[in-house]
């Protein structure tokens, strides 16, 4: 077992080391270059991309201990969504992670206010496409590469404000630096825990078998 981060609970064990019967699932989504593959790499292996070699598909997966319970957390990357004249332009990739999903991340990068101009539309799009359609599962809002402040686009405020209106929680983070990305994760399993407590997580299929 190897310790993420001392101030936290949440521990990771190799996958040949797999002791859990849960499984939390969650998609990130959002506009390309973002560093949506980043920061699921550094969350899950604590390494930054550059360091990274991408496997064949988009679903990485990490059995970690969280508060005190075992848990397999998968995390779908998904192909950029673009915005364009006829609105948002989407692989079914993305639509079929947000179906699968029990929990979404939605990034933009705070160099490019065009992946910020998009999150409203996101969030429309997780809203029609979520499983359970009659209530929204937890979404976390993150604005990445906070590291690039020479070349910051969107304002600090923004974010924020625009998470309180959609009702998210929100962190700024930088996959490179290692900034929040942990603490982000974590907040959104939390939220998990609390918005499904009579079934707080998905039994893992190995469990089921
Ligand atoms: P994706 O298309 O959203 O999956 O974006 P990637 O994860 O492939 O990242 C796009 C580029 O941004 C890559 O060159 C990353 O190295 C870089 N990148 C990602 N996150 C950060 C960050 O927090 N800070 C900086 N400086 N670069 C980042």
């Amino acid at each position: 077992m190897r310790l993420i981060n001392n101030m936290s609970t949440i521990a990771e064990y190799p996958s040949s080391e797999r002791r859990s019967n849960r499984v939390v699932k969650i998609a990130v989504i959002g506009g390309s270059g973002v560093g949506k593959t980043a920061l699921v790499v550094r969350f899950l292996t604590k390494r930054f991309i550059g360091d990274y070699e991408r496997n064949a598909g988009n679903l990485y997966s990490r059995e970690v201990q969280l508060d005190g319970e075992q848990v397999a957390i998968q995390v779908q990357d998904t192909p950029g969504v673009e915005l364009n004249v006829n609105g948002l332009s989407y692989t079914d990739h993305v639509t079929s992670s947000i179906q699968w999903a029990d929990a979404v991340v939605m990034v933009y990068s705070v160099t490019d206010h065009r992946s910020f101009d998009l999150i409203g539309q996101l969030h429309r799009l997780v809203s029609c496409n979520h499983a359970d359609r009659s209530t929204l599962p937890p979404i976390i809002l993150l604005a990445n590469k906070a590291d690039l402040l020479h070349v910051r686009r969107v304002d600090v405020q923004q974010g924020p404000l625009l998470a309180s209106a959609l009702g998210c929680s929100f962190y700024e983070v930088s996959a490179s630096e290692d900034s929040q990305v942990h603490g982000a994760f974590h907040r959104l399993c939390r939220e998990l825990a609390e918005h499904r407590p009579s079934c707080v997580l998905s039994p893992h299929p190995a469990a089921t078998a």
